[in-house]
């Protein structure tokens, strides 16, 4: 038998028609991709637009209608939040009551949106953005200044406390159950 380096020779040619195959395919794979559409794109030059459900960082915004914060320093946001990075102090006055202070401890939070889910007048968001990158996590104390101007810089999530609620309530019976109800139509037993 003929000896290649102490091997036999058909081992040494069956490894490398195996290196060759293996080659060739990996080429025939980088061939296929070098003329393909990247789906990579250069962020954050080019922004990819966020499914309107994105729930990314938090915020604090002014009502629509009269400009004014939407927050009126009631602590349920506090009360719920899990890990208790929520902080408030209600400020009372005359019509409506406000926050006094507000502070959101964001590298801590859990982005749970339970307190997003119990705010009454809808004042803290979720927005449609995770770009808060910071290099010192003391850069991730929000406070009140900071959430209001998060919540001016990007969209907000579709979902609102309000809307959010809207959907957990129980659901409304049946146009035709409900007349018949009113009218007190009892229902036949069925045989
Ligand atoms: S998303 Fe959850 S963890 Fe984060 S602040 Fe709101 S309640 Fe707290
Ligand atoms: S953000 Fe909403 S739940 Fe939290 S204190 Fe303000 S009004 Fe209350």
């Amino acid at each position: 038998m003929a000896l290649n380096g102490g091997r036999p020779a058909s081992g040494f040619w069956s490894e490398a028609g195996q290196l060759v195959s293996a080659v060739s395919r990996a080429m025939a794979v980088t061939l296929r991709n070098l003329f393909r559409k990247p789906v990579t794109i250069q962020y954050p030059d080019v922004q990819r637009p966020y499914p309107d459900r994105f729930r990314g960082i938090l915020a604090l915004v002014y009502e629509k209608d009269t400009g004014e914060e939407a927050c009126i320093g009631c602590r349920l946001c506090e009360y719920v939040c899990p890990p208790q990075v929520i902080k408030v102090e209600m400020r009372k006055a005359g019509k409506r009551n406000y926050a006094k202070t507000f502070t959101l401890e964001l590298y801590a939070c859990e982005f749970c949106e339970l307190c997003v889910q119990v705010c009454p007048t809808d004042a803290i968001v979720m927005l449609k953005s995770f770009d808060l990158a910071a290099a010192d996590r003391r850069d991730l104390l929000l406070d009140k200044e900071r959430l209001h101007a998060l919540g001016l810089q990007f969209e907000p999530s579709w979902a609102t406390g309000n809307r959010l609620r809207d959907m957990q309530a129980p659901p409304k019976p049946a146009r035709t159950e409900a007349k018949a109800d009113a009218k007190g139509e009892a229902k036949e037993p069925a045989e």
